[in-house]
């Protein structure tokens, strides 16, 4: 379904502009928000290609986790290397195309209101990455079709299901040919009836090759689609193994109570 989309553009050469190996590896990453510690010393290293379920109670620090990697919150102290490099103390420069190499998707979406489908995706590649308007429209064409959302380009978010919003706010994360792609509760928002779509076009990205960190709920998800499953509580990872492992037989206590209440 998303094969052949993941060609780079024309990206000028400097620290993130080729994200061949897709890495990303925590090392000690301790956040604190004033006093307050949330992330307390996480090691953890994800390799290229890899899906990972973050899985673990409302407050744990999932979604500090991921926002740390493409910078939308700072860490405290300790280092995230992306592909092998340290991500601290970024030219801006840097840090732009970190971010185009890292997708991120939003629980509620995000899509800009007064654009349509298609103009939230063309946005970014014409004043960020500099394309043209005629190949952004064909990428975004390109994009939207393969979300299955070709029919609904023109239209706008309000006119468009909380699914069918999602699909083109993947669409979006996908548009600079990201190698990884962070998602953090991307179905908790949506209908029960919705669900599905937005999965099915996950699922499609998770055998493209791409690398991907999904905060989720979705437990039958985790279990048919990650390869590994990572189980945090109050800012620790208390568990990291495979979901048949995981589901069937968790080793933390912590982990047990959570299967039997999510379960
Ligand atoms: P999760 O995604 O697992 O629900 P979060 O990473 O959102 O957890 O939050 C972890 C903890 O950090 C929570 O206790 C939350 O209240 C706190 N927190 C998150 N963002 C901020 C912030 N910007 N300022 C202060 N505290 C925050
Ligand atoms: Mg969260």
């Amino acid at each position: 379904m998303f094969s052949g989309l993941f060609s780079s553009s024309a990206a000028d050469a400097a620290d993130f502009a080729h994200l061949e190996q897709a890495s990303v590896t925590f090392c000690d990453v301790v956040k604190r928000y004033g006093d307050r510690p949330v992330l307390k010393g996480v090691s953890l290293s994800i390799t290229p290609g890899e899906v990972v379920a973050i899985l673990g109670p409302s407050g744990s620090g999932k979604s500090t986790l991921i926002r740390l990697i493409n910078q939308l919150e700072t860490l405290t102290s300790g280092e995230i290397l992306i592909d092998g490099k340290p991500t601290r103390q970024l030219s801006r420069r840097a840090l732009r195309q970190l971010r185009s190499r890292v997708g991120f998707v939003f629980q509620q979406f995000n899509l800009y209101a007064h654009l349509t489908a298609r103009q939230n995706i063309t946005l970014a590649l014409e004043q960020v990455h500099g394309w043209s308007s005629a190949q952004a429209q064909t990428r975004a064409g390109a994009l939207l079709s393969q979300v299955g959302m070709a029919d609904k380009a023109d239209q706008y978010p309000d006119t468009l299901s909380g699914g069918q919003q999602q699909r083109v706010a993947i669409a979006r994360a996908l548009a600079s040919s990201p190698q990884i792609v962070l998602f953090d509760e991307p179905t908790s928002a949506l209908d029960p009836e919705m669900i599905g779509e937005v999965l099915l076009v996950m699922k499609a990205l998770a055998h493209s090759g791409i690398t991907m960190i999904v905060v989720t709920h979705e437990m039958q998800f985790a279990r048919e689609i990650a390869d590994r499953v990572v189980f945090i509580d109050e800012g620790q990872i208390l568990e990291v193994a495979p979901p048949e492992q995981f589901f069937q037989h968790p080793a933390h206590p912590r982990a047990r109570r959570f299967l039997q209440k999510v379960l």
